[in-house]
């Protein structure tokens, strides 16, 4: 299930140019199963239609405290009733001096008063003219919000409505969806906890050009770290280079082989809770990295190959629940046995490397060593990656 699957949510929409780009956000929302009550200021209505949102959200749409009761719907008193989420998108210095200072004479600052209170979650993506944004007044305001728990997603560098380049773009669409999820999960099972992660293939060079590697994308290990981060966790993802956008709100360490992984685990992983190793370590790299490129000649080449250290064996982490990954094409279930034992792991997560490397989805056991056994049948990594960081975090709760 998605985190936003039946999440209702509120999304402010204030009167900027990047208005329009609400619309594409709640299409991602509602894609994602949210059901969204979109407000739209009165300046907002002068970019772009509610229309537009009754058509994508097919529900009402809110633009005046007065207009458009029900007898099931009775405007703020409704909507902050029943939001799990308030999201305001773009949101104008306006918008953001008035929520600031309590105002509340329209819909949305109506609404954001009466739900503030309450605990419901306020995500605020700002998006403006670079002075407008860099004012000590509009700074100041988004500090006070910050202060009382909303949560601040952009704006970004580039080039604005304007023409000119400055900082006030509007968050990627990926970024804001992204902070609504760690918004609604940030007291969640894994609220307080660090986590590091290792993610991708490694990388081993031959020589300035040339690496051995293998076909591990990536997806595995940064589903479990955007899991992670909608349960609540601080994240470190040791990423060696992959094909896919690294999830928002981790904190990145690039790596390329082997030696790299194993100093940024042991630099990262002591101080974490938990260490998830979903990294395709290659077992073995070149013996030596030529200088130079290696140049062809007509007979064949010899590379001699030496053993890479098993990381999660030789870096020691006492305190820190240890996952590893066992990847393999058969004798499943006694290789992850034998590995969940050998390397000391607390819990190992079984796979057959074919049907997993690349792949969306994938079909795992889940082995501790307390003698537990959970099997995830064919289903998403999204949906992988939630089981086990809940299984982590019932770990991390209850066993000493
Ligand atoms: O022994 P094997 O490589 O199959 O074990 C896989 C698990 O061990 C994975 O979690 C992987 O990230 C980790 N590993 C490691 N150091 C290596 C090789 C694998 O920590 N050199």
């Amino acid at each position: 299930m998605h985190p936003l699957d039946g999440v209702r949510v509120v999304l402010g929409v204030s009167g900027g140019i990047a208005a329009y780009r609400a619309a594409d956000l709640t299409s991602r929302l509602v894609q994602s199963g949210a059901l969204v009550d979109a407000i739209l200021t009165e300046s907002a209505t002068e970019f772009v239609t509610p229309l537009t949102f009754q058509t994508l959200t097919k529900r009402p749409v809110y633009s005046s405290v007065f207009e458009g009761w029900t007898d099931s719907t009775k405007g703020h008193i409704t909507l902050a009733d029943e939001a799990a989420v308030i999201v305001i998108a773009p949101a104008t210095a306006n918008t953001i001096a008035r929520l600031a200072h309590g105002m509340a004479d329209d819909m949305l600052s109506v609404t954001c008063l009466s739900a503030t209170p309450r605990g419901i979650p306020l995500v605020i993506a700002p998006a403006m003219e670079h002075h407008m944004f860099m004012h000590p007044a509009t700074q100041a305001n988004l500090q006070l919000l910050r202060e009382r728990g909303a949560v601040v997603v952009g704006p970004e560098h580039g080039r604005l409505a304007s023409g000119a380049i400055g900082t006030g773009r509007l968050a990627a669409i990926d970024a804001i969806v992204a902070t609504i999820e760690q918004a609604l999960g940030a007291n969640g099972p894994l609220a307080g906890q660090h986590v590091v992660v290792s993610a991708g293939a490694t990388r081993e060079a031959a020589d300035p050009i040339r690496i051995l590697t293998n076909r591990s994308s990536g997806k595995m290990g940064y589903a479990i770290a955007r899991a992670a981060l909608n349960a609540g966790a601080r994240v470190t993802l040791l990423t060696t280079p992959t094909a896919i956008p690294v999830p928002f709100g981790a904190e990145v360490v690039h790596v390329e082989s082997a030696l790299d992984l194993r100093d940024a685990v042991a630099e990262h992983a002591p101080a974490a809770n938990a260490l998830v190793m979903a990294a395709a370590v290659a077992d073995y790299r070149p013996e030596s990295v030529a200088d130079q490129k290696i140049k062809k000649s007509d007979g064949d080449l010899v590379l001699r190959l030496t053993r890479n250290p098993d990381i999660l064996l030789s870096v020691q982490t006492p305190g820190v629940l240890r996952v590893g990954f066992a990847a393999e094409t058969e004798h499943h279930e006694d290789n992850a046995l034998g590995k969940l034992a050998r390397k000391s792991l607390d819990m190992i997560v079984s796979n057959d490397a074919r049907a997993a490397m690349g792949n969306d989805d994938n079909n795992v056991t889940i082995y501790d060593r307390l003698g537990g056994v959970e099997h995830l049948d064919l289903a998403s990594k999204d949906e992988i990656a939630s089981a086990l960081v809940e299984r982590i975090a019932r770990w991390l709760h209850t066993t000493p």
